[in-house]
């Protein structure tokens, strides 16, 4: 069955340098036999890009995407939510402030805008009109969402303006998401706007190896028992699965103590998983990447924008948080402060962007790096969370990582 996977050859990426090299050198790709029809799983257009992409960006001092956050106001209070949002939050950004980033991301040379909210982004007042600006751009727009707003209505705009969409299944259990959302029938509401989704056309990408619709889950010890019954659902309904793993920053730290995966349990299902995507999708990935069977690059590529204008590498890289990169008790890098292109030439950015050159422990020179620098944001949470300064716990060992030592094999 191949509805969630395409071939390499067919998708013509075999020509890259740095990915046939990967594909080759991997000890995945050699662990079984029939590795050769194996294929590398397809991208979700707007959200992920190819190492080698991401790569030539990086080398070109180029954007190819920005995190937008809109408004903070949220329809749900997820309890692992690293942006602490919520009905009581109130904080919307104003639309011709949203355009003016839009248009600086696009003067870097962003291919697509994640509108990820901060909170809940179909609920922003103006968030048609956003994604009409960003597809009149010629740009992707790429929106998260937990899919209550999402009626029909909605489901056909976002289709006809290209728009892709990640929205959330934590579990397919409704006791189960109803507690992780953090509201009673969040389950039945998230399940209408899939169907939504479905119905309008998401699950029939033109390019097979360009998904449109997407779902996030954030894995933890209350729903690791069914992380692969959720990948399956996704793979047959060709869904990018976006798996994450519960950081201890946000509101989880409070509201989910003790539910964080230790890394030996996360390697076990990410193996799981690659196990599950070899027989069932004949699809081939790196096991060790950060986000399951897609890897995250998102450094080398793309920045976060908060919805006060603070730059982050990324959501859980909360770079304005710290003090030690604070001037006079402000933030710098802030569009408000810099312009998007000023805070993208920085040293500090600039030292984000080529972090695969500062790595430290086993991701320090890794034979993977073409495709995998590790988490850096959760590096970044652990490392600031034990006291480290700023670059120092970007560049730190990625301790979800169970890449064995040199000698060992897989396990
Ligand atoms: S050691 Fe680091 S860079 Fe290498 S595969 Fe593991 S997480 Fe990725
Ligand atoms: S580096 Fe880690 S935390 Fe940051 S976006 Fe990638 S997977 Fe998420």
């Amino acid at each position: 069955m191949m509805d969630g996977c395409r071939s390499v050859e067919a998708e013509g990426v075999v020509a890259s340098g740095r990915v046939a090299m990967v594909t080759q050198s991997s000890d995945r790709a050699d662990a079984r036999s029939g590795a050769a029809a194996w294929a590398r799983p397809p991208v979700l257009a707007g959200y992920t890009y190819a190492p080698d992409e991401a790569y030539r960006a990086r080398d070109a001092d180029r954007l190819l995407a920005i995190r937008l956050e809109t408004n903070r106001t949220c329809n749900l209070r997820c309890r692992y939510c690293y942006a602490e949002s919520g009905v009581d939050a109130d904080a919307v950004a104003p639309y011709e402030v949203l355009v003016d980033r839009v248009d600086q991301a696009y003067e870097l040379g962003a291919a697509s805008i994640v509108v990820i909210g901060g909170g809940e982004p179909t609920i922003h007042p103006r968030f048609r009109d956003l994604i009409d600006y960003i597809h009149r751009r010629g740009m992707v727009p790429m929106v998260f969402s937990n899919g209550l707003a999402i009626d029909a209505d909605l489901a056909g705009f976002l289709f006809d303006r290209g728009a892709s969409v990640m929205t959330k299944l934590d579990s397919l259990r409704p006791d189960r998401q109803d507690y992780l959302a953090g509201m009673a029938g969040a389950y039945d509401r998230i399940r209408r706007g899939l169907d939504h989704l479905l119905s309008a056309g998401f699950d029939r990408p033109d390019d097979p190896g360009r998904l449109r619709l997407g779902a996030s889950f954030v894995s933890c010890r209350l729903n690791r028992d069914e992380i692969a019954d959720i990948w399956r659902f996704c793979r047959q309904r060709r869904i990018f699965p976006n798996m994450e793993v519960l950081t201890p920053t946000g509101r989880a730290k409070e509201s989910l103590p003790d539910q964080g995966l230790e890394t030996g349990e996360i390697q076990q299902y990410k193996f799981g998983l690659l196990d599950l995507d070899r027989e069932e999708f004949a699809c081939d990935w790196l096991p060790y990447t950060p986000l399951a069977g897609s890897g995250c690059l998102q450094h080398l590529y793309s920045l976060y924008v908060t919805l006060e204008g603070n730059i982050r590498p990324c959501a859980p890289t909360k770079f304005d948080e710290h003090p030690a990169l604070q001037v006079n008790g402000t933030y710098p890098y802030n569009t408000n402060v810099m312009t998007l292109r000023e805070i993208h030439a920085s040293s500090l950015f600039r030292y984000v962007r080529h972090i695969d050159a500062h790595l430290e422990g086993k991701c320090g020179g890794c034979e993977h790096l073409d495709e995998c620098i590790g988490c850096r944001g959760y590096a970044y949470a652990v490392g600031v969370n034990a006291g480290k300064p700023p670059r120092v716990a970007l560049r730190g060992e990625c301790l979800q990582c169970a890449k064995p030592a040199a000698g060992t094999t897989t396990p």
